[in-house]
């Protein structure tokens, strides 16, 4: 039986490919459209981009009606999103819809409201050795990930890393200086999916590379929503007839 399509959307801040020559070499038409050509890639996967110099960000109403999962990347420009688009997004996730936040997103304005932490850790950027340690093999996320995979030249994110306690822990890297940091996580908020996927910083070519495009495709289908529902607070009649009123 074929799979159901999965309405994606892939929000870009796409600033730093704009103005540094250095991303534009690696990411030319901006890291949103990597991940969206290896999303694509996938016959179940249907995929939209959206930006934030667009009206809205790109994220209407009727966009975010008609995405099950979104990825976020953002990083300089993280406070030029309109409050009013991040509470539509976070509507969105508590009545069912996947977000995936990625790399510098642990600072936006939509993972920290959903978080209600800070969401900070360590970073150093050295272009060092980063081994992701995948502590969940049993989960969808990593299906098709071994025991580990490496990405030659990251930026370092150490811990400790100001999230609540995530409902899952997926990955754990370790960085060529010392540092481990959870780069896999997961958590539930309302009826929607949440996972950080800590890999992808702008100067590294992170989202070509095919352990990082696995686990995002998986991840994808992992975020998608099976009940798509608004929260509401209804007062409720009984089910059966309540005899112990008091007088
Ligand atoms: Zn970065």
């Amino acid at each position: 039986m074929a799979q159901p399509t999965i309405r994606v959307t892939v929000w870009n801040e796409f600033r730093h490919e704009k103005i540094h020559p250095k991303v534009q070499a690696v990411y030319p038409n901006g890291i949103h459209a990597v991940i969206a050509q290896a999303l694509a890639a996938q016959p179940d996967l249907s995929v939209r981009c959206a930006t934030l110099d667009e009206p809205e960000h790109g994220l209407t109403e009727a966009v975010l009606g008609a995405t099950d999962v979104l990825l976020w990347w953002g990083h300089m420009a993280h406070s030029e999103v309109a409050d009013e688009v991040v509470t539509r997004v976070q509507q969105q996730v508590l009545a069912g819809m996947g977000l995936i936040v990625l790399h510098s997103g642990h600072h936006s304005k939509i993972f920290r409201r959903l978080m209600g932490t800070g969401c900070d850790l360590k970073w150093r950027e050295a272009g060092e050795r980063e081994r992701l340690w995948n502590v969940c093999p049993a989960h969808p996320i990593t299906q098709g990930i071994g025991d580990y995979f490496e990405l030659p030249h990251t930026e370092m994110y150490g811990e400790p890393f100001t999230i609540p306690t995530p409902d899952e822990q997926i990955f754990i890297s370790w960085f060529e200086g010392g540092e481990v940091f959870r780069s896999g996580c997961t958590w539930r908020r309302g009826n929607g999916n949440v996972f950080y996927f800590r890999p992808g910083h702008e100067t590294y070519p992170i989202y070509q590379d095919a352990n990082v495009q696995k686990v995002l495709v998986n991840a994808v289908r992992w975020a998608r929503p099976l009940l798509r529902q608004p929260s509401t607070c209804p007062q409720s009649e009984p089910l059966e007839t309540i005899r112990s009123t008091p007088a």
